[in-house]
């Protein structure tokens, strides 16, 4: 498959004029196989203003990154990145996404999307929608057809779930030890893209994009892609942190999904809504999150930064004892104000 080597609307050449390599009195990252940002991916810009520098913290290369907002759209991100030939080296061998974890499937989950699970009842509709607000993962209900992908699967940890809930699962991933993970479950997962595409158009019944546009080069292909993978009334679903939450405001340069340079753009309800309907989507619908590893990770990056230490993971013991005061916290929601934007929309029928 052809992954394109450099991202459109973006160019390689050396800094010049325009393009200063120093921000709010920072040196910023460039050398070979980094480029600019020349054209809004959304809206076709060209001016941009600079908004903050976020310093690398996973690998603590010493790196410092631009974020930079378009003045037509609002669309924030990165500018100069790393492009597709050099992003893999920010991403450790044992990066979250891309290990192995086995979970049991939850009876909520059964109850949500299990293929001809029984209609719940009142109390149960009350739990299913609760643990559908506070936990990582939406299910989505079972559609006919049955036929599912995770566009940006990891070792399939959600294709797992999807998996024993009736579907068919299929997926996309770009780290190849991840794919062979996936595969070894009996998930048809393509190592790839989510700007290439992987699978045959119009064979899907849903398609799942969770915590993944923020990583791409070219999210409007991205999306494009989704909405070629779907059937005509196909369902997709979309999670992207939100930059316009209580969060980002709090925690600032140590917000949890700064995360540079693997998140690339920063997304908000606007700018995430424009995207959809541009591409074809109908009946967006927007609602918000805060999850246990936003106050975590925002903790953990303010101390690596204060103190200089370099913390890279959250206890799992910490991320359960959570989980109750983050339900609670999670009524911002309620304002738009959560961590992560949770997205619903489908293909025209
Ligand atoms: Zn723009």
């Amino acid at each position: 498959m052809d992954i394109p080597s450099e991202s459109p609307a973006a160019a390689s050449s050396p800094p010049g004029p325009g393009r200063e390599l120093v921000a709010f009195g920072k040196q910023l990252a460039f050398r070979p196989g980094f480029e600019w940002i020349e054209r809004c991916d959304l809206c076709g810009g060209t001016e941009f203003a600079p908004r903050k520098v976020y310093p690398e913290y996973l690998l603590f290369t010493g790196e410092q990154f631009r974020l930079v907002r378009c003045t037509g759209c609002a669309l924030s991100f990165l500018n100069p990145r790393p492009g597709p030939s050099v992003i893999g080296e920010y991403y450790p061998a044992d990066y979250g996404a891309h290990m192995n974890v086995a979970r049991p499937l939850q009876r909520w989950q059964q109850l949500a999307g299990g293929k001809g699970a029984p209609a719940p009842g009142v109390l149960q509709r009350l739990r299913v929608r609760v643990r559908q607000d506070i936990s990582w993962y939406f299910i989505p209900p079972f559609e006919q057809g049955g036929r599912f992908i995770d566009i940006g699967c990891g070792s399939g940890k959600l294709l797992d779930t999807m998996q024993k809930l009736g579907w068919e699962t299929y997926g996309v991933e770009f780290a190849a030890s991840a794919v062979e993970r996936a595969c070894a479950k009996g998930h048809k997962v393509e190592v790839g893209t989510a700007e290439a595409l992987a699978h045959p158009e119009g064979t899907f019944d849903a398609a799942y994009m969770w915590h993944v546009l923020e990583h791409t080069h070219t999210p409007s292909l991205a999306l494009a892609n989704a909405y070629r993978y779907l059937k005509p009334g196909g369902r997709f679903f979309l999670c992207v942190p939100n930059f316009r939450s209580i969060h980002a405001a709090l925690f600032g340069r140590y917000w949890w999904s700064t995360d540079a340079p693997r998140h690339l753009f920063q997304f908000e309800a606007a700018t995430i809504r424009a995207y959809l309907e541009r591409t074809g989507f109908e009946d967006v619908q927007i609602t918000t999150r805060t999850g246990a590893s936003s106050w975590l990770r925002g903790f953990r990056h303010t101390l690596n930064g204060w103190f200089g230490t370099k913390m890279t993971r959250d206890p799992d013991w910490l991320l359960a004892a959570f989980d109750v005061p983050v339900a609670m916290s999670s009524l911002v929601r309620f304002f738009g104000a959560g961590s992560e934007l949770r997205v619903a929309c489908r293909k025209p029928a």
